[in-house]
């Protein structure tokens, strides 16, 4: 994840709460892509405290730090020198094909490509393959880069010899949550709900969502399947869809009646990791411990993957 500023809802349900279940399954590994931020915004003054916010933010959501490293890719090396490998074994015309460029291209309205946005999924098959990942949860946007991270394993190894498996990429039921507009929840949009936001910012802002268009007055019967707010209902209100689906296609139910029902939902489920997260970001010292020590754990599993890359490649 990019250490960009807060967490929204989109990285919970799309990203964090399969982290949080994966723990009991798997061996975890959590990188904040520092690097990576560098593409949306090369001002880098702001990554560190950007960095321990979304540690912060983890904990609070149940990241275990004793099972779990978190740490940053700018302080593990191996990360830049395996991007560097990986570079030599794709084109620029697949890098160019890549799905996700297009769409931020579109969303940022980027008048220029640098070759760090181009590169992004090579960087990004080196943080996975570093601790020979088997496993990625990611949000749906991120599929066409575990694609990329396949085919770089698959001619890594058919080069020089097996030294990566090929990752598969894994979804949550919520693989892409809309933001307050219906495009992408994003941080770069301004569309998003904060994990650290109040109650009262979320009433407000979900005051604001966009609801279907055809429902103008209170009565107008709505269709919940086209209503960005009924996907909330069904994330943070499932006991209560059916009758909200009944109650906004018959017109008894308002717009705004509805948001709020939802706000005060989302205010439910969020509560307990607003909770935390005060309590972590009153203990400074004992995050940036946690961060140091993931540092270091990263850091072993890295060098040891990179002996073995220059084993196969004869390198030294
Ligand atoms: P990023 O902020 O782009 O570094 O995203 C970090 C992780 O959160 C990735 O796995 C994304 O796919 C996921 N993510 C970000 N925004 C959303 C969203 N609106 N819905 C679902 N998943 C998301």
């Amino acid at each position: 994840m990019r250490p960009t500023g807060q967490l929204h809802l989109g990285h919970l349900v799309g990203a964090l709460e399969n982290w949080v279940a994966l723990q009991d399954e798997f061996q975890n590994y959590h990188l904040i892509a520092d690097y990576h931020a560098l593409t949306t915004d090369p001002d880098s003054r702001s990554l560190e405290a950007n960095s321990f916010e979304m540690v912060v933010d983890w904990l609070a959501a149940g990241i275990d730090p004793a099972r779990s490293p978190m740490f940053r890719q700018s302080q593990v090396k191996q990360h830049s020198e395996l991007h560097l490998i990986f570079s030599m074994l794709i084109t620029t015309a697949r890098l160019e094909r890549n799905p996700s460029l297009k769409e931020q291209v579109r969303d940022l309205e980027l008048e220029t490509v640098a070759y760090g946005h181009l590169g992004y999924p090579v960087l990004q098959a080196a943080d996975i393959l570093l601790y020979r990942g088997e496993v990625v949860p990611v949000g749906e946007d991120q599929l066409p880069h575990i694609e990329i991270t396949r085919e770089l394993a698959r001619r890594f190894n058919a080069q020089y010899g097996e030294v990566f498996p090929a990752p598969e990429g894994r979804v949550t039921k919520f693989p892409r949550l809309p933001g307050l507009d219906g495009k992408k929840m994003s941080k770069s949009l301004g569309n998003s709900i904060l994990l650290s936001d109040s109650a009262e910012e979320i009433a407000k802002k979900m005051r604001t969502a966009v609801t279907d268009p055809q429902k103008v007055r209170r009565n107008d019967p709505g269709r919940p399947d086209v209503c960005l707010v009924f996907s909330y209902h069904h994330k943070f209100n499932p006991g209560e869809v059916a009758e909200i689906r009944k109650g906004c296609e018959s017109g008894q139910l308002g717009c705004v009646d509805c948001k709020l029902r939802c706000a005060a939902k989302i205010v439910e489920a969020t509560a307990p990791i607003r909770e935390r997260r005060a309590d972590y970001a009153s203990k400074p010292d004992e995050v940036r411990a946690i961060l140091r020590e993931g540092e270091a754990r990263a850091r072993v599993v890295a060098s040891e993957t990179m002996d073995r890359v220059h084993q196969v490649m004869h390198l030294g």
